[in-house]
């Protein structure tokens, strides 16, 4: 069935696209346009607030979301039962054909839940990912909603060898490249804007460090959050500029701790939208991160990174010589300081390198995958 059958109008099923954070607006975005009219998206309001969700929704013109209320800023069980509990009711009075989901939020599991619940066909959108790590909660999301999954979307061979590898039958695994490469690509401002952008921040191409932190493992604790802003401050004692826009977690950890002073010698920022985002990483001599999607983006934008995480589910960027594991704290700064010794020449190699996330097309494979599943079952009804 073409999506053209599956018009959604208020009332009518379409297309539940469930998400509630920031990555997922991201990489979400080019299949909600692909879908079209059938997409009917669902915000689970996990990170609700202007500067995480709604210049994102308007950058990425994306439609006016339903949003579920009392969700976010609870211990992880509530957000889930919070999600669930509103999505089923949803769900009941006005069932989609299909229910399309991505990555590893709680957002993610619990879309995948509720579409479980009822016996909704469930897109799983960067599915076989694993760090192999238990005390992540990602880890656990997502190993959960790939096995309940009917159509797993593998953006590399590896992921769908891993899907493979946990039994989960070949019929169900699609590979269909990621997202992010035609996100990147269609946000990515043009090199004027860029060079504005630059000026804006007081930045020389090539020659600043861009770094973001958010994950639990670098936020939970004082000495844990003190370890990156150690590590960059090094970097910036050495004479390359450090841009830190701090996302809210990590903002709200700082001053609880009251690690201020450490962040003293950083060009200390709020979090930026997407093209800015993108703008200002696309000139980095290096980023350093704990995100996810940023380790896919870099491969796109051809800029090396530093990441600060003791585990990846995205070997894919290390083994093509884009990232490093790294620990925070003094090895941040000495592999820093290696990689920022020879940047002409890093970057010149990584230009010629492609990105081993896809082709810019997933978003149009896992559209056209999605109607003919909630075709079918449409037409088997
Ligand atoms: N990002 C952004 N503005 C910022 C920092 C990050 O738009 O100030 C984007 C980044 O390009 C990536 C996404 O937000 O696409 C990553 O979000 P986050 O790090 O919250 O989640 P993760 O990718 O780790 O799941």
């Amino acid at each position: 069935m073409s999506l053209h059958h599956l018009p959604h109008h208020p009332g009518t099923a379409g297309i539940a696209v469930v998400l509630g954070t920031r990555p997922e607006l991201v990489k979400l975005a080019p299949l909600i346009h692909e879908l079209g009219p059938a997409a009917r998206l669902v915000h689970t309001g996990q990170h609700w607030d202007e500067a995480m969700s709604g210049r994102f929704l308007r950058e990425l013109d994306l439609p006016e979301p339903e949003l579920l209320t009392g969700v976010g800023g609870r211990p992880r069980a509530g957000q889930i039962a919070a999600a669930l509990d509103q999505l089923d009711t949803a769900f009941a009075a006005d069932q989609p054909a299909a229910v399309v989901v991505q990555g590893d939020t709680n957002a993610t599991l619990a879309g995948a839940l509720a579409a479980n619940a009822r016996g909704i066909p469930l897109v799983h959108v960067e599915a076989g990912l694993r760090s192999h790590d238990r005390a992540m909660p990602e880890e656990h999301n997502r190993v959960m909603v790939d096995h309940i999954a009917d159509l797993l979307c593998a953006a590399t061979e590896a992921n769908s060898a891993q899907l493979r590898a946990e039994s989960l039958p070949a019929e169900r695994i699609a590979p269909t490249g990621n997202t992010v490469v035609e996100v990147v690509r269609r946000q990515l401002p043009g090199s004027r804007a860029r060079a504005a952008l630059l000026a804006r921040h007081g930045l020389t191409a090539d020659r600043y460090v861009l770094a973001t932190v958010h994950r639990p493992e670098n936020t939970d604790t004082a000495d844990a959050l003190g370890a990156v802003p150690a590590g960059l401050d090094q970097i910036a004692r050495a004479g390359t500029p450090v841009l830190f826009p701090m996302h809210p977690r990590t903002r709200a950890a700082v001053d609880r701790h009251g690690l201020t002073p450490l962040v003293g010698r950083l060009a200390d920022a709020d979090p930026v939208g997407y093209a800015d985002f993108l703008g200002l990483a696309r000139h980095a001599a290096l980023l350093v991160s704990d995100s996810g999607g940023v380790q896919e983006e870099c491969t796109v934008l051809g800029r090396p990174l530093l990441v600060v995480r003791r585990s990846t589910e995205r070997p894919e960027a290390i083994d093509t010589g884009f990232a490093v594991l790294v620990q925070p704290g003094p090895e941040l700064g000495a592999v820093a300081g290696e990689w920022l010794s020879d940047t002409p020449q890093r970057l010149s190699r990584l230009a010629g390198t492609p990105s081993p996330y896809g082709d810019g097309l997933a978003s149009a494979r896992i559209a056209r995958l999605t109607a003919a599943l909630a075709g079918s079952t449409a037409l088997a009804a």
